[in-house]
């Protein structure tokens, strides 16, 4: 029995690093090697791994109460949680679940009921060139359309995406044609599609386009949620209030897997009944687990009780100054940041997922003790907030080496 590995071509890739522990931004191989997590983990982790208050948490949790099953039943965590996230969003009812893929899944499942519930059904969904909600088969239909799931193409229902540079208009001429039940984006930045990040004031109007024409807007925050922007989430920045919310990665500290779907109490109420086939029909066996609930809990406590704000302000300042020096690089076409998110598109002629300078560069990195995993010509930054500033220098200047090294090799085979 070998292990299938997510996103990993084993017809090429070498064999998997095998981490034994980790500590704050550092993982630790089991052949002594110590390496910079400089993107969280697959952007999951938050407070530095194995915070001692999380590991506390979880572990006084596990000698109480693991998992019980959540139709029919609560638990002191669960109801705890919901109250923390009702204070920090404004929403009035969670659904939890255990992943991204599947707080959209319901996400997209509770707008669509909403509206065959109220009798005025409406088909359309529609999303953002380029989006990314996960790999189950309703987020990769939110999803842009790419080599991510260009297999299943036949099988993804069909939705319509907002052209990216032309978001407003392209909005404002599919509301004229009515029927859109719900609008789906990642707030500010786009993750998977290489950290492409669009303006506040962007979202602000899409927003107020949702309100006018009566359609949900749902934000999927499962990349931006927990600080990652700047702010604890980043509608917050556009003082936008979404009828939806999708939550995962960071909610737990990136210690467990969780997904969480807020809602407004108008949608809740759609399935509300004494009609038994009007309930929400969604479960999976982990919902609510009361681990991932207790590691939850305890990073927003750290949120209380550290100086995380300052940890994050202290990293975008980092990245501003970093930005403006990888901007000067001729070999360099764009730059951006937002919060605790470095981008930094290398010109190539070959760009895309599939750009050969992504495993090159990630090889590079990796040879220099730091995890760096580039989206086609992408390199970005998402550290844990615990990075010191010292270890994001060393980060910079190991991406500028690593760039410098390639350019000189592109130079000799021209010469
Ligand atoms: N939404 C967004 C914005 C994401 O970035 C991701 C994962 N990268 C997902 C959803 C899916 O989350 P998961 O991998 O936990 O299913």
């Amino acid at each position: 029995m070998t292990i299938w590995h997510p996103f990993t071509q084993h017809g090429i890739a070498g064999d998997a690093v095998h981490i034994e522990r980790a500590e704050g931004s550092y993982l630790y191989t089991k052949d002594g090697r110590k390496i910079i997590d400089a993107i969280s983990s697959w952007w999951v982790n938050t407070h530095g791994h194995c915070h001692p208050k999380i590991v506390r948490a979880v572990q006084a949790q596990a000698s109480k109460l693991e998992q019980v099953i959540f139709a029919g039943f609560t638990h002191e965590r669960a109801e705890q949680l919901a109250g923390k996230l009702q204070k920090l969003t404004g929403q009035d009812h969670v659904f939890f679940s255990d992943s991204g893929s599947t707080a959209v899944e319901v996400a997209l499942k509770m707008a669509i009921g909403y509206w065959k519930h109220t009798d005025k059904p409406r088909s359309r969904i529609v999303a953002l060139e380029g989006g990314y909600h996960g790999d189950t088969f309703g987020a990769m239909s939110a999803g842009g359309r790419s080599v991510y799931n260009d297999l299943y193409e036949p099988y993804l229902f069909d939705v319509e995406h907002l052209p990216f540079d032309d978001m407003v208009n392209g909005f404002e001429k599919i509301l004229q044609n009515g029927d859109v039940a719900a609008l789906i984006v990642e707030p500010l930045v786009q993750g998977a599609s290489g950290m492409k990040m669009y303006s506040a004031e962007t979202l602000k109007k899409l927003s107020d386009l949702c309100k006018k024409h009566d359609v949900f807007l749902i934000a999927d925050e499962v990349m931006t949620g927990f600080g990652r922007t700047g702010t604890m989430f980043a509608c917050e920045q556009a003082n936008v209030k979404p009828d939806i919310i999708c939550l995962s990665k960071g909610l737990t500290g990136g210690f467990l897997p969780m997904g969480a779907t807020l809602c407004s109490d108008k949608i809740f109420q759609a399935f509300y009944s004494k009609d038994r086939s009007k309930m929400f029909f969604h479960s999976s066996s982990y919902t609510g687990n009361s681990l991932a609930c207790a590691a939850a809990l305890a990073s927003l406590k750290i949120w209380e009780s550290e100086p995380v704000l300052e940890r994050i302000q202290a990293i975008s300042k980092s990245h501003k100054i970093a930005a403006a020096k990888f901007l000067q690089r001729p070999d360099v076409s764009d730059v951006r940041y937002l919060g605790t998110v470095l981008a930094i598109d290398v010109k190539t002629n070959n760009d895309g997922y599939l750009s050969d300078l992504a495993p090159k560069l990630y090889a590079a990195f990796m040879a220099q003790d730091i995890l760096l995993r580039p989206i086609g010509n992408t390199v970005y930054i998402l550290p844990p907030y615990c990075i010191k500033t010292e270890e994001l220098e060393q980060i910079y200047d190991c991406i500028g080496r690593t760039l410098d090294q390639i350019r000189d090799e592109g130079q000799q085979r021209a010469a």
